[in-house]
């Protein structure tokens, strides 16, 4: 029995929480997996892991008891400012979004949209058991819009780093700007969100990114930047910031899809690590997610989702779709050698790892993403008693990967305190987020016009071709002669249900 909610209402890390006979995903370096295992937190900290742990009187008690027990999922790459408008893109490839943000609309959203938008996505990461979520801020055109991105991300009680960008101008001109310096600084020194910079580099030969790079050095801040996406950034950046010494083992490369082997061999030598989104590179264009190729150079992976304007938010997505677009991908280059892949490379528990320690390694956090004492109190509980999709519990990392999702997630803690039990989020008033997110929807639909709004929605369709089918009956009288069937149905041409 849990004790009642007494402590829950925002301010729990004092009190111990124990989590009871739970399968506890411990993700050691030995990914070591204890059945009906407890999970103690103390004092915001991971004080002990395994079987019938003695605890410190009034703890707390959470039955784990048929579910998985792991650490909280990590997301190395969000642009959460988006989120204000979910679903919207859904049908878009990265010509629609570049148009709608870069070109058209993107000038349209204040600093109070970037607050919803991250007010939102920050409640949204959570629930889903993303306890530390990198929001890769591009739409900070102000540093009014970047004080509003760090507000919401602060009012929210998950673990949040706020990459830095502005995609209205040039890294060189935004990142040397001395007000932004000044609020880069005077964020760090508060200590609460963690800080990166973030924008892409084109591969001009002039390298005209290489004053935002040495603000970054100065102020100790890692870079994260989108590379290999086709038709933008590819192998050029890679070399250019490479012969100018700017690769080093914080540098986070989101996707790294469209780059050649000489790229990944730079990345690999310098100690960074790529950031997949599986499910953004397969329908936007960035090129063919990259887990498949990256393997072999040993670089280290973590897992993102990029934007909820096309897709979904939670890290279940994303390692079901990676480990589906690397199986596939190893599938089909070996049928084109001719040959059957009997063994695949990519495993259920490496894309759980990838969830949480490889965010944590990305992001250069020790304390971060397994199960071990003196580790953060980032927990996840995933039990659902009312699905018929959590029993039996044979394969934790494949129930994890491939069966779970986020509506079964039961219970979060970040830094010990209890953000989410029994499904509900805790000191949650969504009804105010809804406010907040309605109030930038009415602004930027009553700032676009209904036209604008619908044709960014609804991209055109391009000309579909359909083949001249041989097969297709075209005289149904020469077949009829094989049976009554022609007396019964009288004599239509048959074509026009067999072709649409
Ligand atoms: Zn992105």
């Amino acid at each position: 029995m849990s004790q009642p909610d007494t402590d829950v209402a925002g301010q729990a890390t004092d009190r111990p929480v124990v989590l009871r006979n739970g399968t506890v995903l411990t993700m050691d370096d030995a990914h070591t997996v204890l059945p009906e295992a407890d999970v103690l937190v103390v004092d915001g900290k991971i004080a002990a892991v395994g079987q019938q742990l003695e605890v410190p009187a009034g703890t707390r008690e959470i039955d784990a008891r048929g579910g998985v027990v792991m650490p909280g999922m990590i997301d190395t790459h969000r642009h959460m400012w988006q989120t204000a408008m979910r679903g919207y893109g859904a049908d878009w490839t990265l010509t629609q979004y570049f148009v709608w943000y870069y070109l058209e609309h993107g000038k349209a959203f204040r600093p109070e949209d970037v607050y919803a938008g991250n007010l939102l996505s920050a409640w949204d990461a959570v629930e889903a058991g993303v306890t530390t979520t990198v929001d890769w801020s591009h739409g900070l055109q102000t540093v009014d819009h970047a004080e509003a991105a760090a507000d919401a991300l602060l009012a929210v009680p998950g673990r949040f780093l706020l990459a830095y960008g502005n995609i209205q101008a040039g890294p060189w001109e935004w990142a040397t700007d001395p007000a932004v310096q000044a609020f880069l600084k005077r964020r760090q020194e508060e200590g609460k969100l963690g800080l990166q910079l973030a924008f892409d580099v084109t591969g001009d030969p002039a390298f005209p990114e290489k004053p935002a790079f040495e603000v970054a050095r100065e102020l100790g801040l890692p870079v994260t930047t989108h590379a290999g996406v086709w038709g933008a950034t590819g192998d050029d950046g890679i070399r250019l910031m490479h012969e100018n010494g700017f690769m080093t083992p914080e540098t986070v490369y989101v996707h790294a899809a469209t780059l050649t082997t000489d790229s990944y061999h730079r990345i690999a030598a310098t100690g960074g690590s790529i950031s997949v989104s599986t499910e953004s590179e397969q329908s936007a264009g960035q090129g063919y997610p990259p887990t498949w190729q990256v393997r072999r150079h040993g670089i280290p992976v973590s897992l993102s989702m990029d934007t909820s304007v096309w897709w979904s938010s939670d890290l279940f997505s994303a390692m079901r779709s990676t480990l589906g677009a690397d199986r596939s991908r190893e599938h089909l280059e070996a049928h084109s050698r001719g040959q059957t892949v009997t063994q695949v490379h990519l495993r259920a528990e490496q894309v759980v790892d990838w969830a949480t320690r490889g965010g944590a390694q990305a992001l250069g956090r020790d304390d971060l993403g397994s199960l071990e004492p003196g580790k953060q109190g980032d927990v996840v509980l995933i039990k659902n008693d009312r699905s018929p999709v959590s029993f039996p519990l044979l394969n934790p990392y494949g129930h994890v990967a491939f069966q779970a999702q986020r509506g079964d997630v039961h219970t979060v803690l970040v830094g010990g305190r209890v953000v989410k039990h029994e499904h509900e989020l805790v000191g949650a008033d969504l009804a105010a987020v809804r406010r907040t997110v309605d109030a930038t929807v009415e602004h930027l639909q009553s700032t676009l016009g209904p036209e604008a709004w619908a044709a960014g929605m609804n991209p055109a369709l391009p000309d579909d071709d359909v083949l001249d089918n041989p097969y297709t009956y075209t005289e149904y009288k020469s077949h009829s002669t094989h049976g009554a069937r022609g007396d019964v149905f009288g004599e239509p041409s048959l074509d026009q249900h067999t072709s649409h």
